[in-house]
């Protein structure tokens, strides 16, 4: 068979799916071919190999020359918050000059704020906002997107970024998969009516949101002074019975037990993590939970004393990546960046943290069997670097390497720029 496309790169990088996460030392194993070629038919990898791909020519068969440049798989970013209204930067800079998260919540302001416009917002212009997000993250290399509710808190605001979420998977090249988050926070109408809220999201808008098809999967914020263990429990146990796979919030300021509630559910991921404890790390490991750093955040939040995340790779946790870009905790979606904060802040190896990005992440959105690899059959979604070598991610951090992003065998980015977003 020929190619409809051939792209000679000076090394192609890929992870190798062989049907299920890496983890452990499989977690560092990466294909690297220098002088290599990505064969591509009908919007799929046909072949990579080394060399000049010659046999896989003919007169029709396009030639995209990126010699001396590395190619790698698209990038796969599963947690986002991508619907929102408004940005936070008076808050990131009362932060920066002392005043805690609890202080800006008490005036009304983190969460609340952005629920309050998200709530006020249009569909169109939230729908506006998120395709420009996702044109940004395209940039920089990402071609599947996680997008999570949880700004609304009240079902018609949930529903409605559902709605957005998914009209902006219509209308964009990015796969997406939408996740109902609406245990993000209690909203203020319920506040000290923890109990009432759940209640209230499992019977008047989970049904809704499963009888409209909106959600692939359901998550919660488990964490001290927010959702509990056992709630969490109970919601994704309840979500389950409607077909929505669990994910969680979890563990990110101190051991809440929800490692442990994603071990026991099998829910696809756990995530944030930092804290939490080392019988979860191990719960998870045995049930092949995938761990999901996001490591932007805490960046941002200038967070220190945690334990090295080593202790994930170390225990049989395989790892996932996610930039969790949202206004008020990470506000970039740039997962470049975020690898090489892995590696950076994190201690990952280039090659952990580039498994994190694409394989794993596709696992912890059972999207694997299409994308997050370059092997024959799945959707040739890649990425074509300003670099010789992809450990130029983490060297030249905050760089823009992205020469070219290919979506289904289309060139959607080229030289930095994007030709077609469709
Ligand atoms: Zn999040």
């Amino acid at each position: 068979m020929k190619a409809d496309i051939l792209i000679r790169a000076g090394q192609v990088v890929s992870a190798v799916d062989k049907k299920s996460p890496l983890k452990g030392e499989g977690q560092a194993k990466v294909m690297v071919l220098e002088d290599a070629y990505v064969a591509i038919k009908d919007g799929r990898v046909l072949a990579i190999g080394r060399g000049d791909g010659r046999e896989y020519c003919d007169s029709n068969t396009e030639i995209h020359d990126a010699s001396g440049k590395a190619l790698i798989p698209g990038l796969v970013d599963p947690h986002t918050h991508l619907v929102f209204a408004g940005w936070r930067a008076e808050e990131f800079a009362l932060r920066l000059s002392g005043a805690s998260y609890m202080d800006i919540l008490a005036q009304g302001g983190g969460i609340l704020d952005t629920v309050r416009r998200t709530r006020e917002a249009s569909e169109e212009d939230l729908l506006l906002g998120t395709l420009n997000r996702m044109d940004e993250i395209l940039l920089t290399g990402t071609t599947t997107v996680e997008i999570k509710s949880g700004y609304g808190l009240d079902r018609e605001t949930e529903l409605k970024m559902l709605r957005v979420a998914k009209e902006a998977g219509r209308r964009h090249c990015l796969d997406i998969k939408t996740t109902f988050l609406g245990a993000h926070a209690v909203p203020v109408e319920f506040r000290g009516k923890q109990k009432e809220y759940l209640e209230y999201l499992m019977t008047e808008v989970l049904p809704l949101v499963a009888e409209q098809e909106l959600a692939d999967f359901a998550d919660i914020f488990c964490e001290q002074g927010v959702f509990t263990a056992k709630e969490s429990e109970e919601l994704l146990g309840k979500a389950k019975e409607y077909g929505l796979k669990a994910r969680l919030h979890a563990d990110e300021l101190v051991a809440s037990g929800g490692a442990e509630v994603a071990a026991e559910l099998r829910a696809l991921s756990a995530d944030h993590l930092l804290f939490a404890s080392p019988e979860g790390v191990r719960a998870m490991a045995k049930a092949n939970v995938i761990g999901t750093l996001l490591p932007g955040t805490s960046f941002f939040l200038k967070k220190r004393g945690y334990e090295s995340p080593r202790r994930f790779i170390e225990a049989g946790v395989p790892l996932a990546l996610g930039s969790d870009y949202n206004p008020g905790t990470c506000p970039t979606g740039n997962m470049l960046f975020v690898m090489a904060l892995g590696v950076l802040q994190y201690d990952l190896l280039p090659e952990e943290a580039l498994i994190a990005a694409t394989l794993n992440a596709a696992y912890s959105l059972d999207v694997a069997s299409e994308v997050g690899s370059l092997d024959t059959g799945k959707q040739a979604d890649l990425v074509i670097l300003k670099a010789p070598d992809y450990r130029h991610i983490f060297y030249r951090a905050g760089s823009q390497l992205v020469d070219s992003v290919y979506k289904k065998g289309i060139l959607k980015v080229k030289n930095g720029q994007i030709v077609n977003h469709n």
